[in-house]
């Protein structure tokens, strides 16, 4: 097969791939949203779908990359990705999963603070706000330009640091798990993930919840390293105002919808 065809096989598959993956996760996290929370997503269906066509287009952005790397890591070698487990140190499986998370945890801290200043955020990054409040499918709802940002992360780090097959796959695992439950609307993981000695140090959903509610904090990825460095950590969010706020709205919508329905019959509509 012709060497262009066959890379651009191999970003058309990746870029596959990572949709599939997007709509299996949030999808899974959208249903479990609906038997944890039912209504919680209630009047979002317009919001939900500008989230699915961003994170889609995104798709294609982290594929085609990945693509391209995948099909040199097969053919030319470029990547420092092994299939061997005792091509290192066994020790260095776990090691190398957390150097990849703190090395994108770090990207993405500055990354987003600067999106956050004035121009970065109107061009590209006010689409991931205009999800107010997120949900499951606003994972990788971002502007190309911000997709952009993320896609070159793990692509540049499978080139620079050496990383088993099994422990690349449970970093992207992570990476997927993480973005859509951190905008889930909702806190799945223990509290001691998100309070207490531990959880002073992870991002879960209630502390980027404060992000999307306050925008000029809490910009971290997977720890609050950076955020509580930079003095830019304001504590985690509050489900339950929020919970309560929407549960007032849905029943509201269900009064107006009684009072239509009546007013319907009345007029012999
Ligand atoms: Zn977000
Ligand atoms: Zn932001």
């Amino acid at each position: 097969m012709p060497t262009a065809l066959a890379i651009l096989l191999s970003a058309l598959a990746m870029t596959a791939i990572v949709g599939v993956r997007y709509l299996i996760a949030s999808g899974a996290f959208a249903a479990a949203t609906r038997l944890r929370h039912p209504g919680l997503y209630l009047g979002l269906d317009p919001q939900i779908r500008r989230e699915i066509a961003w994170s889609l287009a995104s798709a294609a952005i982290y594929g085609v990359p990945a693509g391209i790397l995948a099909w040199g890591w097969q053919n030319r070698g470029w990547t420092r990705v092994y299939t061997d487990m005792h091509a290192f140190p066994l020790w260095y499986w776990p090691v190398s999963v957390l150097l990849y998370l703190f090395a994108h945890d770090c990207w993405f801290y500055w990354a987003h603070r600067w999106m956050h200043r004035p121009g970065p955020f109107r061009i590209a990054h006010a689409v991931h706000h205009a999800s107010r409040p997120p949900t499951a499918w606003a994972a990788m709802a971002f502007h190309p330009i911000e997709a952009l940002t993320g896609a070159v992360v793990i692509p540049l780090l499978v080139v620079l640091i050496p990383i088993h097959l099994g422990a690349l796959a449970l970093v992207l695992a992570i990476m997927t798990v993480m973005g859509v439950t951190n905008h889930m609307g909702w806190e799945i993981f223990p509290a001691f993930m998100w309070r207490g000695r531990l959880g002073g140090w992870l991002i879960t959903a209630s502390h980027h919840q404060r992000h999307h509610e306050q925008y000029g904090a809490n910009y971290g990825l997977y720890f609050r390293f950076w955020d509580r460095f930079c003095g830019t950590d304001r504590g985690i969010g509050d489900f339950a105002r929020e919970h309560q706020r929407r549960a007032r709205r849905a029943a509201t919508r269900r009064g107006a919808a009684r009072t239509g329905t009546a007013a319907g019959r009345d007029a012999g509509l």
